[in-house]
Formats: structure tokens, C-alpha cells, sequence
């Protein structure tokens, strides 16, 4: 059986955090959470995850610049990226999307979409079993 699909969550708001990680736990989803980047970085190397969900404003460093340093990790370029944060300007998604991501999801997130909207980002199940 394939091993949950885990997904690590950076996020430094402890709100946002805990909310995330409940739905994607409910979702069956085995979630790693990191609140700066040193932790993200810790858990990106300590095991590759399936997905990352970036908050881009972290403390002391803009979260494209922390997706740009994942991107050059061991197996950093083929894990799907999807910034999360609130779109401030117009023209932000595209920024995101031309820095690393493959995705974004605004803030605030509405909730009975939220798995749903970043299992669109997964990369398939090659066993085509969803975790449950
Ligand atoms: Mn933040």
C-alpha cells in the first residue's frame, strides 16, 4: 500500500496552520508543518514531501525566496509547489507562478474547497488509489 501522501505546510500564522492541518489530516493526508524556513528546510531534507504549501510572507524571508532554494534541493524541482497567501496587488499570482510555483491558493481559504483545490496540484497516485 502506498504510504499517505505527505504534504509540507509552511506557515508561520498558528491559526492558518492549525486549520490547514486539520483538513488535510481529516483528508488522510500526513501533513509536516514548518513555521519558518529553517524548519521547512530541516523537514524538505529530512524526507522529500509530495507537495509543498508555501505562505509567502514568512518571518525574515519572502516565501519565493525560500521556494527558489527548495527548487535547487536534492528533488527540489520535481515537487509540485503551491504558494497560500492573500493576493495584494494584481499581477501577484503571475509573480508566483514565474518564481517556482505551479499553483496558488488565496487567503483566506474557504474551507470545504481547500483539499480539493490542492488535490488538484498532487502528482497522480501511480497505484490510482486515492489516500483516504
Ligand atoms: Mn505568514
Amino acid at each position: 500500500m502506498r504510504h499517505p501522501e505527505r504534504i509540507l505546510l509552511v506557515e508561520d500564522n498558528d491559526q492558518n496552520r492549525e486549520l490547514f492541518e486539520f483538513l488535510l489530516e481529516e483528508a488522510g493526508y500526513e501533513i509536516v508543518s514548518a513555521p519558518d524556513a529553517v524548519s521547512a528546510r530541516e523537514a524538505f531534507n529530512a524526507e522529500l514531501p509530495d507537495l509543498v504549501l508555501m505562505d509567502m510572507s514568512l518571518p525574515g524571508i519572502h516565501g519565493l525566496d525560500l521556494v527558489r532554494e527548495i527548487r535547487g534541493l536534492p528533488g527540489g524541482s520535481d515537487v509540485p509547489v503551491i504558494a497560500v497567501t492573500a493576493l495584494a496587488m494584481r499581477g501577484d499570482k503571475e509573480k508566483f507562478l514565474a518564481g517556482g510555483c505551479d499553483g496558488y491558493i488565496a487567503k483566506p481559504i474557504e474551507p470545504a474547497a481547500f483539499v480539493s483545490e490542492v488535490e488538484r496540484f498532487l502528482p497522480p497516485d501511480p497505484s490510482g488509489a486515492r489516500a483516504v
